[in-house]
């Protein structure tokens, strides 16, 4: 029964075989930003349900692949391996039938997992000179878990100049997420900052860092998060806080001129469906809440009052009432690429 699984040989002359399993069908672990929660809570949902129903149907069987390495080359490039043999792990028992050490590995991109073990063999020849940024990703995937990560880096410079010349995703997405994973193990600061700002100014939701290996904790991504609700909640609390001093008419050069600028910011911040939020201003985690959707409703008021009316010679504008709260907000965003 069954396909024999594909042989890949690394080492003509190897006496290991590592044995992955994976499915060419993985379910993405991203969930599109909704604003609803909702929405949010319903994908997630029906994601796990996908997974548990791939798991319940043992007909759907795993694709298989086998590699034949040196473990004496593996040993030398990876810490993980080396292990393994000094602690006498079952894998480390020669197998009856072929007399080859059996490893099994699971979850892996195939070719990412070839190319890793082609550079441990540093077989230069059955490395690509053009990788996927996908491709990249996976491979940063497999070194980080095999601690081949040294070996890696002798091989990615060239990959690296590729990657420049490539247009940066626009929108916070799955790609801008998988960019900014490279920017940071690449140490490219210009590609993290970029990625990492798309993160924080447009998820509605806390980030998705797609369980990829970042760094976390306080000197690691972890912090985006933290940065994005205090930037969050700085537009909003400002907003609030300007809308009271109308209210009360310590803002503006006289009662009318308080008014009419109180009557642009609600009715602007009722058009954006913000006006509720600003009450809501310190409710983290700001489900189904963009920092740029806030910023552009408040720009929006800046926009109405000097469109719609004559502005008399003298009198205050609304616009230099909120540029502070706008800069005061965005000042949380700075980050700082060495603590990465
Ligand atoms: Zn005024």
């Amino acid at each position: 029964m069954g396909e024999n699984p594909n042989l890949v040989t690394i080492d003509p002359n190897g006496d290991m075989l590592i044995k992955l399993k994976y499915r060419s069908t993985a379910q993405s672990k991203w969930k599109n930003e909704s604003e609803s929660v909702e929405d949010w809570i319903a994908q997630a949902e029906a994601a796990k349900a996908v997974i548990e129903n791939e798991t319940a149907r043992p007909e759907q069987k795993p694709a298989e692949v086998h590699y034949l390495v040196s473990s004496r080359q593996l040993r030398i490039v990876s810490p993980y391996f080396e292990k393994m043999f000094k602690r006498n792990y079952d894998e480390t028992v020669p197998n009856s039938e072929d007399g080859l050490y059996h490893v099994r590995a699971q979850q892996w991109n195939p070719h990412a997992l070839a190319i890793m073990l082609n550079i441990a063999h540093l077989q230069f020849a059955a490395i690509p000179k053009e990788l996927s940024v996908r491709l990249f990703v996976a491979l940063f995937l497999v070194a980080d878990y095999y601690q081949m990560e040294d070996a890696l880096r002798l091989f990615t410079k060239e990959w690296q100049e590729q990657l420049q010349e490539q247009p940066m995703p626009t929108l916070y997405s799955e790609e801008s997420m998988l960019w900014m994973f490279l920017g940071v193990k690449l140490k490219e600061g210009e590609i993290f900052e970029s990625m990492a700002s798309l993160a924080m100014r447009e998820a509605c939701h806390p980030i998705q860092f797609l369980d990829l290996p970042f760094p976390r904790g306080e000197k690691g991504v972890g912090q985006l998060d933290s940065m994005r609700c205090k930037a969050i909640q700085a537009l909003l609390a400002g907003t609030h806080k300007l809308n009271q001093d109308l209210y009360e008419g310590n803002a503006g050069c006289n009662d009318a001129c308080s008014a009419m600028m109180l009557g642009f910011l609600q009715r602007s911040l009722w058009d954006t469906k913000l006006l509720s939020h600003i009450e809501k201003h310190d409710q983290h985690p700001f489900e189904g809440l963009s920092f740029d959707v806030i910023y552009r409703g408040i720009n929006n008021v800046v926009y109405d009052q000097s469109y719609g009316i004559i502005i008399q010679a003298g009198c205050c504008q609304i616009r230099d009432l909120l540029y502070p709260i706008c800069e005061k907000a965005e000042a949380h965003f700075e980050l700082d690429f060495s603590s990465f």
